[in-house]
C-alpha cells in the first residue's frame, strides 16, 4: 500500500515527508483494520513534519483525523465490524488504570498514545486502530466532511469548554482554520458573539460568512471586552493580546499542542482582575462522544479544502502557508 512517512524533520521546503510502498498492516488482538478513505490535515501533523514535536518512532505515517471503511475485526473486538464507516481520532490508547483515566481525565494519561505519532495514522490506504479508541462517524456529512470533526472539531470543542465561555457570552477566536470555523459555529449556536483575529484575508472572510460579529487582525484591539479567549494559532506572541482583550474574570485556553514562546507578561495588564491563562491537552473519548453528537445536531458546515494522497506534501505546504480555506482533506 502507499503511505506517507515522516522520514527527516524539518521545514516543509527540505521535503521531510516522503511517500513509499509498505505492507498493509494486519489487526491485532482488539484492532480493527481500515481502508481509509479520507484523512484530514491537522496543524499537528505539521508540527511533526516540522520537527516541532519530536518524532516518537522512525518513518511514522502522519494523519489522525481518518474516516474509513473496516475491512477486518480482529480478535477480541466487539464495537465494529466490516462495512461500519469510522473515524479514527488522536487519542489511540491509555492504561486505563493511572492515578489520571481512573478520575475520567485520560486526555492527561502518561501512557497514552497517539495515532499518527505513536502508531502509524491516516496519510496511507490502511490503518489498523484500536476497536475500544474508534469511533462511530456521524450521518449527514460526507466523508471528507467528517474528517476535520474527529481532530479539529473535538479539540476545538474542549478548547470552547476550557474557555468557560458564560452564556450568550463574548468570544475572541485568535488564528481561523480547520478548527476554529467549527468551534465558532458550537459557540454562535450557543448563542455567543463571536470576534475573530487573524492575519489571514481569507479566513476573516469565512469567519465573517459564518456568523462572527467580527474580524480582524491577529494584533487589532477587540471591538468588546472578552469573557473567553481561544488560541488556535501557534503563536506565542498573541497570548499577551488576547489575555489583555480579556475582560475581568475572563479565560484564555491555548487549543494547541505546540507554541511560540510567549512573551513576558505584565501581571497588571494581563493576568489580574482574575483572568485565568490555560492550556488544553489532548481530548477524552467523552469529549468526542459529545462533539460528534453536537456536530450532527447543529448541521456544522465544514469548509473542506481538498487534496489526493499524493498531494499530502502540498497540503502540508499550503497549511504552513496560511493557504488552506478551512480545513484540508486528503482523499485516499
Ligand atoms: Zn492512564
Ligand atoms: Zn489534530
Amino acid at each position: 500500500m502507499r503511505a506517507w512517512v515522516v522520514h527527516q524533520p524539518g521545514p516543509m521546503a527540505t521535503g521531510p515527508v516522503r511517500l513509499i510502498e509498505r505492507a498493509r498492516p494486519e489487526p491485532g488482538q482488539g484492532e480493527l483494520l481500515i481502508r481509509v478513505l479520507c484523512c484530514g490535515v491537522c496543524r499537528t501533523d505539521l508540527h511533526l513534519a516540522e520537527g516541532d514535536l519530536p518524532p516518537r518512532r522512525p518513518d511514522v505515517t502522519p494523519g489522525h483525523e481518518v474516516v474509513g471503511e473496516v475491512v477486518e475485526a480482529g480478535p477480541g473486538t466487539v464495537r465494529f465490524r466490516p462495512g461500519d464507516r469510522v473515524g479514527v481520532a488522536w487519542l489511540a490508547g491509555t492504561d486505563g488504570s493511572c492515578r489520571y483515566c481512573r478520575r475520567g481525565a485520560e486526555n492527561l494519561c502518561p501512557r497514552s498514545v497517539f495515532t499518527g505519532w505513536d502508531i502509524h495514522g491516516g496519510y496511507a490506504e490502511y490503518l489498523v486502530a484500536s476497536d475500544a479508541y474508534v469511533h462511530h462517524v456521524p450521518d449527514g456529512f460526507s466523508d471528507a466532511e467528517a474528517a476535520p470533526l474527529l481532530c479539529a472539531g473535538i479539540i476545538g470543542y474542549r478548547a470552547l469548554r476550557r474557555a468557560e465561555l458564560p452564556p450568550g457570552g463574548r468570544l475572541g477566536i485568535w488564528g481561523f482554520g480547520g478548527s476554529a470555523h467549527l468551534t465558532a459555529q458550537v459557540a454562535l449556536a450557543a448563542g455567543a458573539v463571536v470576534h475573530v483575529f487573524t492575519r489571514a484575508a481569507a479566513a476573516r472572510d469565512l469567519a465573517l460568512g459564518l456568523g462572527a460579529a467580527s474580524a480582524q487582525d491577529s494584533f487589532d484591539d477587540p471591538p468588546e471586552p472578552l469573557d473567553s479567549a481561544i488560541i488556535f494559532a501557534p503563536v506565542g506572541g498573541v497570548v499577551p493580546a488576547a489575555l489583555a482583550a480579556l475582560d475581568r474574570g475572563g479565560t484564555l485556553a491555548v487549543a494547541g499542542i505546540h507554541l511560540t514562546d510567549i512573551p513576558v507578561l505584565n501581571y497588571a495588564r494581563h493576568l489580574f482582575q482574575e483572568r485565568t491563562l490555560r492550556s488544553v491537552t489532548a481530548n477524552t473519548r467523552g469529549d468526542a462522544e459529545e462533539f460528534l453528537r453536537l456536530a450532527q445536531q447543529l448541521r456544522l458546515r465544514v469548509t473542506v479544502t481538498p487534496y489526493s494522497l499524493g498531494q499530502a506534501d502540498r497540503a502540508l505546504a499550503d497549511l504552513a502557508a496560511d493557504r488552506v480555506s478551512g480545513a484540508a482533506v486528503l482523499s485516499v
